[in-house]
């Protein structure tokens, strides 16, 4: 009994809703504030119509002393650090931010010097839980970074990317795309990605430097490229412990992966009246995250699914969510971070965020 419960609790999804405040110019435009936040409820409210969306956590940061203020600490805190348990336990985890362009998904995700986001705060705490460990356990962490752009892999290591070798014109002939396999035991994987054996938090830190200065540079000159693509951040654990069975010391280990993605900016995917490579983007961008959202409704609706086996998940149906295979079904636990704007402006990007967040649940 409690084994069931346990493994229905790790497969459920949690879903939170974080607000940014107002920027600058909007601030300069006399945006109105739409949204507003108390205890888990969520509201939108425009033209005289109201909806209300419940998620498990509703985060606020426009007034540092509204109830629901939640600093990049609290965030943290709440969505990922349980998830350093999870990993420690043996299973994979995922965490999703989901948003339009400008709605705070790199700055929850990443932050910057001033406030760092959850992935830096997350290695931290990694590492610390590393050398708390017990003596007779080894430790290996692995550490990735790529991008997904028009269904593409691009490796955020690849020399393509640091010797300037990047032309502005958005072609990167010497960036390789990678190729996705599928591994028997492993799951799916992308083929000679580059990854970085760490010891360290610092050493991380310092590797999710180059990979976003190298994501960054290939952007530049290309209207913000980096909104149009989807970035994977992986670490893998992998823990081994000598045990004494009939006499022989063997060796046994268990992986666990941990995954942080910032989406592509959600308006790319609606983005109508395009043509060209503009329309491309926009349709990989759709299939992706209406894959992402049908295979995640999938889970949450049926939390046993990995025992039962019959219902379709359409994990292959993009390169995003067949990579992810593996960190979002079965016994991993994902949590989804919604990033929205308050204001009036961004009204109808924002109903659709809370929509679709609201599906995952
Ligand atoms: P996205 O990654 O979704 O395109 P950004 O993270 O770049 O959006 O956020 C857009 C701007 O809003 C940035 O200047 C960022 O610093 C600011 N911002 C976003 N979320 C918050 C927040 N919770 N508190 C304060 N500033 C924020």
């Amino acid at each position: 009994e409690t084994m069931k419960s346990d493994s229905q609790e790790d497969c459920r999804i949690v879903v939170a809703v974080r607000c940014r405040p107002l920027l600058e110019r909007e601030k300069e435009h006399d945006a109105k504030i739409v949204v507003s936040m108390q205890d888990n409820e969520t509201t939108i409210s425009h033209n005289s119509t109201v909806h209300k969306f419940v998620y498990e956590h509703s985060f606020w940061s426009c007034e540092p002393n509204h109830s629901n203020f939640s600093d990049q600490q609290r965030v943290y805190e709440v969505l990922a650090k349980p998830l350093i348990d999870v990993a420690f336990r043996g299973f994979n985890t995922c965490l999703l931010a989901y948003g339009q362009t400008s709605s705070g998904k790199s700055h929850s995700m990443m932050g910057d010097e001033k406030s760092q986001g959850i992935i830096p705060r997350f290695c931290i705490d990694f590492f610390k839980r590393i050398s708390n460990l017990s003596d007779d356990i080894r430790t290996k962490v692995e550490l990735s970074f790529y991008e997904i752009y028009n269904e593409k892999i691009h490796d955020l290591y690849d020399d393509g990317y640091s010797c300037g070798r990047v032309s502005n014109t958005g072609n990167t002939p010497s960036r390789k795309n990678l190729k996705v396999r599928e591994h028997q035991t492993f799951g799916p994987y992308v083929e000679g990605l580059t990854c970085y054996s760490i010891d360290s938090a610092d050493e991380a830190l310092n590797w999710i430097n180059v990979g976003l200065r190298n994501r960054a540079t290939a952007s530049t000159g290309m209207n913000d490229k980096s909104s149009r693509s989807h970035a994977v951040f992986t670490l893998v654990l992998t823990q081994s412990k000598g045990e004494t069975i009939e006499g022989t010391v063997q060796e046994h280990n268990v992986t666990s992966r941990i995954n942080m993605v910032d989406l592509a900016g959600s308006e790319r995917a609606a983005a109508s009246g395009s043509t060209g490579e503009r329309l491309q983007e926009g349709k990989s961008i759709n299939l992706s995250l209406m894959t992402l959202g049908k295979v995640i409704t999938q889970l949450s609706q049926n939390p046993d699914n990995q025992k039962s086996q019959s219902i379709y998940i359409p994990y292959r149906e993009s390169q995003l969510t067949f990579l992810l295979k593996d960190s979002l079904g079965g016994n991993s636990k994902t949590a989804m971070l919604a990033t929205i704007s308050p204001a009036s402006s961004n009204y109808e990007e924002t109903i659709s965020t809370l929509r679709y967040a609201q599906k995952a649940r």
